[in-house]
């Protein structure tokens, strides 16, 4: 029995070998096929001024007010661990003047967020996302390719049963006439909404569509659409979008309802959701923000980017077992069992030279008796076991036992490589 002294903070995950090889389908399907799509990847750092999040996501939105882990500093800015990374990779992307040298700029990442949230299934306070944004282009046809890149990875991943939820939030020129609409709308049913939306109501009126309470979602659901109040530049992109949507067979639901939890949004946003995953069924969301690069100090470009949680994403893939079953390690090509202390250190070169020749060789550590480690040797999965003594060590050879057929001979130490060679 281990007496356990620490666990880890609620809401945190600690992810197992076995776990690890799920993971890395995704990141290695994202490395190969984003940049197909003209990203490249870019890492910004996890911590960030507490301001770049107020500005850009909102203050009056749930990340901002409650949802950030912040360090308090007495004499300087605070900072928040990033509850998102459009935000910070705009800031980089300013600040290190990518936009000058090429003005179009196409990026992803992956990488932890964090959120102080209530824990539950498909929600953690440390979660992991894939994303991208490209930067400094207005075509409603780059919105839909960034919706069918994501249809693309998730038929890499063997993910379905999605849906696409469509919806535009206008602009700062038309979303003020919208506001009031709504707001004109509700006003009769405030009664009916739950407290939290009540207070939504004069905050950011936006946040009631999204609400999540059955009685809430009754009192909106024939709510007036922004779609019809849109002005002309607007509405252009947004019949232009579902046009060319249309042409390229993507499929989608207008969602007049989804406004998304960030105020940098303008025109098309989309959220993905999966049906099956209960009440965190967003797999991911993203849009267009216009205003945000010239809000963090640019000039007036267009943006547009996605955000897919990637726990999410794993709980709605088809469940597959670690490579070979084995924790995600790899079996090796050969392990070593050896008689003493000198014939361990015989092959412990061998091994050395082995690794650097491109195998994946191993030994045991733990003393123990040759029987033993031939079972380790057994259980590891190799196709090959060495088995060193000092007779064979002698006569620089050792013996080699091929796994499936049970077969045993006797090969020069220095042959190695080409008696297990694939
Ligand atoms: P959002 O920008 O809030 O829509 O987040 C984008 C995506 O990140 C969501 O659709 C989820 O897949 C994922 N995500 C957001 N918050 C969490 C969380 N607390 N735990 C797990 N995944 C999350």
């Amino acid at each position: 029995m281990t007496d356990q002294k620490f666990q880890k903070p609620r809401g945190f995950a600690d992810l197992l070998p076995s776990e690890i090889p799920q993971w890395q389908e995704i990141e290695q399907t994202v490395r190969e096929l984003f940049p197909r799509y003209g990203y490249a990847e870019m890492r910004t750092p996890h911590l960030e001024h507490t301001e770049l999040f107020t500005r850009s996501i909102g203050d009056t939105t749930d990340i901002v007010e409650k949802e950030m882990f912040t360090i308090q500093r007495a004499d300087r800015k605070n900072l928040s661990l990033r509850p998102e990374i459009t935000a910070s990779l705009c800031r980089a992307v300013l600040e290190n003047h990518l936009l000058e040298s090429e003005p179009f700029q196409k990026l992803y990442y992956l990488g932890p967020s964090f959120r102080y949230e209530k824990p539950q299934k498909g929600r953690l306070r440390q979660f992991h996302q894939i994303g991208v944004e490209a930067i400094g282009a207005g075509d409603p046809m780059l919105d839909l390719e960034t919706i069918q890149l994501i249809g693309h990875l998730f038929d890499e991943l063997g993910i379905s049963g999605y849906d696409v939820h469509l919806n535009s939030m206008g602009c700062p020129a038309c979303r003020p006439a919208y506001r009031s609409v709504l707001k004109e709308a509700l006003e009769p049913r405030l009664e009916d909404l739950c407290e939290n939306c009540r207070r939504r109501f004069d905050r950011n009126v936006f946040r009631i569509l999204d609400c999540k309470r059955d009685g809430c979602r009754e009192q909106t659901r024939d709510i007036p659409a922004i779609y019809e109040h849109l002005c002309d530049e607007c509405e252009d992109h947004w019949e232009g979008l579902l046009a060319e949507a249309d042409r390229q067979d993507v499929a989608y639901t207008i969602d007049h309802r989804l406004a998304r939890g960030l105020d940098y949004y303008t025109k098309t946003v989309y959220e993905i959701r999966n049906p099956d995953l209960g009440a965190q069924n967003a797999l991911g969301g993203g849009g267009r923000y216009d205003g945000l690069i010239e809000e963090l100090g640019g000039d007036s470009v267009g943006g547009i980017g996605f955000a897919l949680g990637i726990e999410r994403m794993i709980l709605s893939m088809p469940s597959g077992e670690g490579e070979d079953g084995r924790d995600g390690a790899h079996a090796p090509d050969i392990y070593f069992v050896y008689i003493d202390d000198e014939c361990q250190r015989a092959v412990y070169q061998v091994a050395d030279r082995l690794r650097r020749n491109g195998y994946a060789a191993d030994l045991n550590y733990e003393g123990r008796s040759v029987k033993a480690q031939m079972r380790v040797a057994h259980r590891s999965g190799a196709p090959y076991v060495g088995i060193l003594g000092p007779d064979e060590l002698g006569a620089d050879e050792i013996t080699l036992k091929e796994m499936t057929s049970g077969e045993e001979r006797k090969v020069p130490l220095d042959e190695l490589e080409t008696k297990i060679g694939a």
